[in-house]
C-alpha cells in the first residue's frame, strides 16, 4: 500500500508568499519507508501539524531548484538526520539543486550535505530504489533546464504514480508516464491562460488522454488557477478526457491499495467513501466531507 499526503497544492510566487495554498510538497508513505517530494516552504510545519514525523523520512526528492519545490529542504535534512545527530537519509534531485550550475546555486550547504548518507543527481532515465519503491526520473521542460519529473513504482503491487513537476507541454511527455494508474500534474494555470514553462488546464488534457490513468490529480496551483476555481478546472479535464480528475486540496491523502485508490480530504478525517472510478480492477473513492482550515 502506498499513501500520498499533499502538504501543499500551491505553486508560484504569489501563492507561495501568501500561503493561499500550502507549499510543502508531497509525502509518500508505504513499504516501511517515508519519502518527501518537493518540500517547499512550510513543509516541516505542515507535516508536524498533520501528525507526520519528519524524522522518519528516509529520502527527500527535489525536482528542481525553484524555492516552491525546495524551501524547507535543509530543515528536513536536519530532521531526517534525527535532529542532526547522525548521518542519515538520501537526497535525490536535479543537478541544479544538488550541484548547481551557471543559473542556479546549489540549494544546500556543505553542512547539510554532510548529514546525508547518500545523494544522487537525477537525470531523465536515472533511477533509485528504496525498500521496494523505485523512483525513475522523467524529462521536464522548464526554466530550470535540469528539472525532472518522476515515476514512482511499488514493485510488489505494481502501483505506478507519475508526477510531472513543473514543465511546459511537450508531446513526448505521455511516453514517460505510460501505465501510471495515478497521474499527478503540476498545473499552474487555468484553461486558456497558458504560462511559459508550465502546464495549463488545456495543456493537461492531451497528456491525460494519452497516459490514460485511472485517476488524474491536478496540483501546484498558481493564483490565476485558484481564481478560476480548481474544481471547475478539474471538471473540464474530466469532461474532455472521460478520466476521473480531481483538484488536490491541502492535507488530502490518497491511498493506493491493490484494487483500490482511497482519497481523504485530510489525513486525520474519518474515511467516508464514494466510488468514483472502476477501471481494470482499480476503484477510486473520495471522501465527501471537506476539510476546513483551523
Ligand atoms: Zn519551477
Amino acid at each position: 500500500m502506498l499513501e500520498l499526503i499533499f502538504l501543499g497544492t500551491g505553486g508560484g510566487r504569489i501563492v507561495m508568499t501568501t500561503q493561499m495554498r500550502w507549499t510543502g510538497g508531497i509525502v509518500l508513505r508505504g513499504n516501511d519507508t517515508q519519502i518527501h517530494v518537493d518540500p517547499g516552504p512550510g513543509a516541516l510545519v505542515r507535516a508536524l501539524d498533520l501528525g507526520i514525523n519528519p524524522q522518519k523520512t528516509d529520502a527527500i526528492i527535489v525536482s528542481h531548484a525553484h524555492l516552491d519545490h525546495y524551501g524547507d529542504c535543509q530543515i528536513l535534512i536536519e530532521a531526517m538526520a534525527r535532529a542532526a545527530t547522525k548521518k542519515r537519509g538520501v537526497l535525490l534531485g536535479s543537478s541544479s539543486a544538488l550541484v548547481g550550475d551557471e543559473q542556479y546555486s546549489r540549494i544546500i550547504s556543505n553542512y547539510h550535505l554532510g548529514l546525508l548518507e547518500e545523494k544522487q543527481v537525477l537525470t531523465p532515465g536515472s533511477s533509485f530504489s528504496i525498500k521496494g519503491i523505485k523512483i525513475t526520473a522523467t524529462p521536464a521542460y522548464h526554466s530550470d533546464p535540469s528539472t525532472v519529473g518522476l515515476v514512482i513504482e511499488e514493485k510488489e503491487n505494481g502501483a505506478r504514480i507519475g508526477y510531472t513537476s513543473d514543465t511546459a507541454y511537450n508531446q513526448s511527455l505521455p511516453l514517460f508516464y505510460k501505465d501510471c494508474e495515478l497521474f499527478i500534474l503540476c498545473c499552474l494555470r487555468p484553461f486558456g491562460k497558458p504560462w511559459k514553462g508550465h502546464l495549463s488546464t488545456d495543456e493537461v488534457i492531451p497528456l491525460v488522454e494519452e497516459v490514460k490513468p485511472s485517476l488524474t490529480v491536478l496540483t501546484h496551483f498558481g493564483a490565476a488557477f485558484l481564481k478560476a476555481n480548481p474544481e471547475k478546472q478539474a471538471k473540464i479535464v474530466e469532461k474532455k478526457t472521460g478520466i476521473k480528475t480531481i483538484a488536490a486540496t491541502d492535507g488530502m491523502s490518497i491511498k493506493l491499495e491493490e484494487k483500490e485508490i482511497f482519497l481523504k480530504e485530510k489525513i486525520d478525517t474519518k474515511e467516508k467513501k464514494e466510488i468514483l472510478v472502476k477501471k481494470t480492477g482499480v476503484i477510486a473513492t473520495q471522501l465527501t466531507d471537506f476539510y476546513s482550515p483551523k
